[in-house]
């Protein structure tokens, strides 16, 4: 092994990080501190042919390979004790074409870069709310974020995929060319391949309108229940989403209040400003904010401006459920256990998933529960291991109680590593397609440090792989 990794570093561009290097330690460490393993080799590569090499020595050798874009998979996907990481932060080009309207960047790119680059020529695409999130992972699981009632989901808006696949294949993946790849792609996850480069669809986006608000727990119900009916109508322009949030000292909180639990609502408006304005000035008419920041902010500011409440070095352990009907009993149940909201790091986000979303046909990605309205995620994220009991109780018993509420899967980029049950809930009816994807490009599951879609069995009777 010691001397493939050797023999590999020579072949590369990139380079290997083993054990004894003095980077080693900040490079084996991925967004969540709760994971805390030693992989043999984090291999950084800096293009799509190093990114072929690992793949070969992986595959030859029979390493588990991690592949890390961003780095912040909550189960820790982008690394694994004793494994070869193909670590894709070096690969953050971002090319944008004004005439076509499009896209293209590296495989290890965050938002963060994307937004930067692509604002510079007025434009954007669906992505996260947080800038350092990775493009990777976040658009193949699907991607919700601001944009997604007007645009889609971050995979919806995907053109194209150069893949590296297990076999070591470098190609194209698009609507014509490798269609059934390219479609499970779009929500499959990490399953099928690593993906080099994106081209993204782009769109007109500059400033936007909005912001956070924060609601006394009192209004809470009143807000939540004003949200649910509010978004059934509203313009797809409008992008926002509830949440439950423990107010930060920021300038525009009353030092008094800083500390308290809130029912929060973020809004993201990206039509005209007299329009959002009026949009938003409806909240205002269900209950009086105690505090608000709104107004008009760059679309790459807004992504960026909950970046501080979730520094690197967190634990995490969150929960995802897809739901259809936002009804008055399971907003009952939220404002039980939103409120206990353990740290202000933590949160919990009822994304609205409509609009946009739910104008691509089910089966025309692998992206599961177009039929949803809304994917919550309980998001526990706390600074000190000692806390990990209390605080992953939280998040536990939270799910436990929305789940009689819910659809049986949840939104495979918000599920935990004890979540690997529910994959096949998490993708519905797309479920047994995947699998024959994952059969066709990746037989031997040799990425399988992900949500995990076990190949179909060549020979197996209908309906083994679930
Ligand atoms: C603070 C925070 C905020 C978030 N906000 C949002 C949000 O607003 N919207 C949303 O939809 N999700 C959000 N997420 C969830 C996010 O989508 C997932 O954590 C996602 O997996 C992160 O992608 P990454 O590339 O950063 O992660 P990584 O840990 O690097 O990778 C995650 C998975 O994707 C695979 N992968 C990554 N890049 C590639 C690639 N180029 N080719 C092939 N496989 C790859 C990895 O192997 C792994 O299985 C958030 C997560 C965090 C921690």
């Amino acid at each position: 092994m010691t001397q493939a990794l050797g023999a590999l570093a020579d072949r590369l561009a990139g380079q290997v990080i083993r054990p004894g290097d003095e980077r080693y330690e900040e490079a084996r460490r991925v967004h969540n501190a709760m994971v805390d393993v030693r992989p043999a080799a984090i291999v950084r590569c800096a293009t799509a042919d190093d990114v072929v090499e690992v793949v070969r020595v992986a595959a030859e050798k029979g390493m588990d390979l991690a592949v890390r874009g961003g780095g912040h998979s909550v189960p820790g996907f982008g690394t694994a004790e004793g494994a070869i990481v193909a670590d894709l932060s070096p690969m953050q080009s971002v090319d944008v074409d004004d005439a076509q309207r499009t896209a293209t960047a590296g495989g290890g790119t965050t938002w963060g870069r994307f937004n930067d680059v692509t604002a510079a020529h007025g434009l954007a695409t669906t992505g996260g709310i947080i800038s350092t999130t990775g493009i990777g992972g976040l658009t193949l699981g699907g991607g919700i974020g601001y944009l997604c009632r007007a645009h889609g989901l971050s995979c919806d808006n995907l053109l194209s995929a150069r893949v590296v696949t297990a076999d070591g294949s470098l190609i194209t993946a698009d609507e014509n060319e490798y269609a059934d790849l390219f479609w499970a792609l779009r929500g499959g996850g990490g399953n099928f391949g690593v993906v080099t480069e994106f081209t993204f669809r782009v769109h007109p986006v500059t400033t936007v309108y909005g912001g956070p608000m924060f609601f006394e727990l009192s209004d809470g119900a009143a807000v939540l229940k004003y949200f649910r009916d509010f978004i059934r109508t509203a313009p797809r322009e409008y992008g926002g989403f509830p949440a439950f949030q423990i107010a930060p000292p920021l300038p525009f909180v009353p030092e008094n209040r800083v500390g308290e639990p809130f029912v929060a609502v973020v809004s993201c408006w990206t039509g005209p400003v007299e329009e959002g304005e009026r949009l938003i000035e409806g909240f205002r008419a269900v209950a009086r904010p105690v505090a608000e920041h709104i107004g008009e902010m760059p679309y790459a500011a807004l992504n960026s401006a909950f970046d501080g409440l979730v520094p690197p070095g967190l634990q995490h352990y969150w929960k995802a459920a897809y739901v259809r009907e936002l009804t008055d009993e399971a907003i009952a149940v939220h404002m039980e256990y939103g409120p206990k909201v353990p740290t202000v790091n933590s949160t919990v986000h009822l994304y609205p998933i409509d609009g946009a979303v739910h104008d691509v046909p089910a089966d025309a990605t692998a992206f599961g529960h177009r039929d949803a309205n809304f994917a919550p995620v309980i998001a526990g994220m706390w600074p000190d291991p000692a806390d990990n009991e209390r605080n992953t109780r939280w998040v536990r018993d939270y799910y436990a109680a929305i789940a009689p509420h819910s659809e049986a899967g949840g939104y495979v980029n918000f599920a935990s590593p004890d979540d690997y049950d529910k994959v096949a809930d998490n993708y519905g009816a797309n479920y047994r397609r995947l699998a024959e994807v994952k059969r066709r490009y990746d037989p031997d599951n040799l990425f399988h440090l992900n949500q995990n879609i076990r190949p179909l069995p060549v020979s197996s009777p209908r309906g083994s792989a679930t």
